[in-house]
């Protein structure tokens, strides 16, 4: 059952404190990719929580492509990988959006995104909401709709719902 899930991704998201820089605390997501039974346990539970139907997985590079593909198959639809400036050999769509220092950005392609299509966006941690933000500004751009997002784990206190509107979202575990 879910909290069964739960507790394995408690046991196996490695904490690994001033990565990738000072002050940081980054859930590693490595050991729970490692051991199959878990991994399998984790995608059943992401797709049973899903409320509709999906026709497109979105999953952000790179860690939320290792989920994306899985939980596409899961529930029959497609998987499109939501890439870093300048991996697409295009032409791609693109939103920026604002880091801590500096700007990042990313890409689709939008001929694999049809408008109207569903589209469920999958990452492995919720922190800022930047990134899950600026995917769901790709999706919309592209005439398509974002039905909902997943997250293994939520750092609730960087209070990235916020910037995520009225989309429903799915957290497994919530951290402080
Ligand atoms: P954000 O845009 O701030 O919500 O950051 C989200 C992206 O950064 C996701 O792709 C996460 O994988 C990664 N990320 C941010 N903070 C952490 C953290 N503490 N541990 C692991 N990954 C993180």
């Amino acid at each position: 059952g879910r909290a069964a899930v739960l507790a394995r991704i408690d046991e196996l998201v490695r904490l690994v404190p001033d990565y990738p820089q000072p002050g940081v605390l980054f859930r590693d997501i490595t050991p729970l990719l490692a051991d199959g039974e878990a991994f399998a346990a984790v995608i059943d539970q992401l797709a049973a929580s899903v409320g509709g139907p999906v026709d497109l997985v979105a999953g952000m590079e790179a860690r939320g492509f290792l989920l994306a593909a899985p939980l596409a198959v899961a529930l029959g639809a497609g998987v499109i990988p939501v890439r870093k400036a300048g991996k697409l050999p295009g032409p791609t769509v693109v939103e920026h959006y604002q880091l801590e220092y500096g700007e990042a950005s990313v890409e689709v392609h939008p001929f694999t995104v049809p408008e109207g299509s569903r589209v469920l966006v999958v990452d492995d941690v919720l922190a800022t909401g930047g990134t899950a933000a600026a995917t769901v500004r790709l999706i919309e751009s592209c005439g398509a709709h974002v039905v909902g997002l997943s997250f293994l784990v939520e750092l609730d206190g960087l209070a990235g719902r916020q910037q995520l509107g009225e989309h429903p979202i799915d957290v497994l575990v919530h951290v402080p």
